[in-house]
Parts: C-alpha cells; structure tokens; sequence
C-alpha cells in the first residue's frame, strides 16, 4: 500500500532520492562507500560544491556576494551563531511560535532583545503586522514559516538592517526576493533532505562587525573560509541534500514546485472551511502552505477519523504536542495525490457522520 506520509520532519523525500542515496552508502565511487570516503576526496568536494552552487542558484542569489554553508548542530545552533556572530547591541525579533521563542531565548544570553510584536497571547495563530524596526539595531530576526502552529509570513518588512530569517520549514518552497536577507538558515530535514544538515545562505557584507572573539566552530568567517569543511562535514545528509536540490532544478526550481504547493494547500483548506466537522487553527490571512493545522470538533469520531486514515495509508497527520488536533504537512516532495487521499478520506468521514 502506498503511505501517504505528512510528517512535519524529518520529511518525506522524493523515492529517487532515496534510491540513489541508498546507492551511494553501497558504492558512490569506484566501489567505495559515500560515507567512508575522505571528504577531503575530490568526488565529495564536489558534492559539497555542488550542493552550495545550486542552493544559491535556486535562490537567484548567485554573484551577488552570498556564501552558502552546510553546518552541523540543526537550526537550533543557528540560534546561537546568529547572535554570537551578529549581535553587538541590540537586535529585534518577531515572536510568532516556538521556534522564535527558542531563537529569542538564545540571543538573549548574549545581550537584550527588543521584541518588535508578539502573536503569542493568540496562541500563535495570527502572524502580526504593521511594527517598527528599529534602524539603528544590529539586525531583525524572524521565522517564515511556523511548523507548530501552521502561520507563514506571506510579506516581509522592508528592514534597513540586516533581516536574518529561519526558513527550515518553507525553504525552497515557494519564490521570494532572497536578496532582501541578510542570512537565511534551514534545517535540512524539514524541506531539503534528512536531519544531520543546516543550510545558512549569509551575505559577506554582514559579518566581521561584532567585537567578541568568536570560536572557530561558531563562526561563519571560518566556515566560509574552508568551504564549508572547516571539520568534518555531515557528509550524507549533504550528499542527499544536494540530489534533493538537484530533484528541485529538473522540476523547474522553486517557481515550478510553488504552483504545486499552492494546489495542496487551496485543495487541504477547502475541505477544511467546508466540512463542518473540521476547523482550521490559523487565521486564514496567514496560513501555511506547508503545515495546514485543523482540529476535529466532535471527539465521538476521532477513533473512526483515525483507523480511516490509518486503512488509507495516511501517516504523520498528529499535531504538534503544544497544539493537538491535526497537521498536514506538505512539503515539496508530498504529492498531490497524497493531499487527495486525506481530503477523501476527510469528507468520507462527514458522510458517515
Ligand atoms: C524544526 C525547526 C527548528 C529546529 O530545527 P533543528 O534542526 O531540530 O534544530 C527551527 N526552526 C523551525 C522553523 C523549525 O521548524
């Protein structure tokens, strides 16, 4: 039976993406193993070269003085580079989920932090609007896509400083102006390839400005430097990164995989808005076309909405422990045939209701 897999991540990956990474643990290059090669060996730099090539191609940000790294420690360690390497005085963060508040905790062990607006007394289900930044702050950080509540920023201010965007969840998702950031970071595992790898697109002008030694490892001036290898790399999650990158560019990039996100995500909210027996938890001015989150309003069918889904090959579709209820996670490599068996599924349940 064919799974249908909505997990919010580690995310479902297209199959020949994980064919031929499964290939590569057996023979990547003449009988050797992808994962027991040097990294240092020329068939693995021009892995990585190639992975960072097309990250920033697929951005539209080639020549025009961004590097991209693949690093080790998550998004999560982003929290603490950004500030580590940005954060002189003072800086602005947007609160829209658990993940800002995380990104927030960290930057304020290194000094204050102004938060510019807060959704958080709505429960994170709006994505607020209209704040000032202040233009003498080092930087402003914010979170395109909340993966727990299921809220995008469908806009983005107009920042005269540094804007520094966690995008794990809806990276190479849809087309933006990725020129209006200053440093974008990714968890790999949500929308480009398996845990173990974090994708930080950072333009050079920014860095180099605060005044704190910085150690090695936590300093982008050095990844950079090296190549992003300045120790030993995550070798598989960047080899499977780079085909998934690779799978992206053969679809049309991001402007092509955007025309089907947008298909699942109109196709997941109709049925949502339609059937009485569900309801969204986002407002519907910023929902996310990756993370739709819904409740059920009649407990009495939970078990029957559940072993429906479960007979219908429908895995993952638990919402976040902070929320409960249901999300439908939607990433790039979710088909649109997956969004049409849940939907069926769904209104099939209001007719035996
Ligand atoms: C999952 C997630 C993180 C944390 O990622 P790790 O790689 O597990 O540290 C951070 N930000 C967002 C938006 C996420 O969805």
């Amino acid at each position: 039976m064919k799974i249908h897999n909505f997990s919010a991540g580690p995310c479902v990956l297209p199959q020949e993406v994980l064919q031929k990474s499964a290939e590569a643990v057996i023979d990547f290059d003449n009988g050797l193993s992808l994962i027991e090669i040097s990294h240092r060996s020329k068939a693995f730099v021009d892995v990585m070269e190639n992975a960072r090539a097309l990250a920033l191609e697929l951005m539209g940000l080639e020549g025009k003085g961004y590097k991209a790294l693949f690093l080790a420690g998550g998004a999560s360690l982003q929290f603490v580079m950004v500030a580590q390497n940005l954060l002189e005085k003072r800086a602005g963060y947007l609160n829209t989920g658990t993940w800002s508040k995380k990104a927030i905790k960290e930057a304020k062990i290194y000094d204050d932090i102004y938060e510019v607006a807060s959704s958080e007394s709505a429960g994170f289900n709006y994505i607020p609007k209209g704040y000032d930044i202040p233009s003498d702050y080092d930087y402003f950080h914010c979170t395109s896509n909340n993966t727990i509540f299921g809220t995008q920023m469908k806009s983005f201010p107009d920042c005269e400083i540094p804007m520094v965007c966690d995008m794990s969840s809806d990276i190479f998702s849809r087309t933006l102006d990725f020129s209006k950031f200053g440093l974008i970071y990714a968890g790999a595992q949500k929308n480009m390839g398996p845990a173990g790898t974090t994708l930080v697109v950072v333009h050079e002008d920014i860095l180099g400005k605060v005044s704190r030694k910085i150690p090695a490892m936590l300093d982008y001036k050095e990844h950079i430097k090296a190549g992003s290898m300045y120790n030993t790399p995550p070798v598989f999650p960047v080899y499977v990164s780079m085909l998934n990158l690779q799978w992206l560019k053969k679809l049309g990039g991001i402007a092509g995989i955007e025309k089907e996100n947008e298909k699942k995500a109109q196709l997941i909210y109709s049925e949502i808005d339609l059937n009485p027996l569900f309801k969204g938890y986002a407002v519907k001015e910023d929902r996310s076309n990756m993370n739709a989150t819904f409740t059920l309003e009649n407990e009495n069918l939970k078990e029957t909405f559940e072993t429906m889904l479960k007979e219908a090959g429908i895995s993952g579709l638990s919402g976040h422990r902070s929320v409960g209820g249901y999300r439908a996670s939607m990433y790039n490599a979710l088909s649109l045939d997956s969004v049409k068996a849940l939907v069926e599924v769904m209104s099939e349940l209001e007719r035996k209701a």
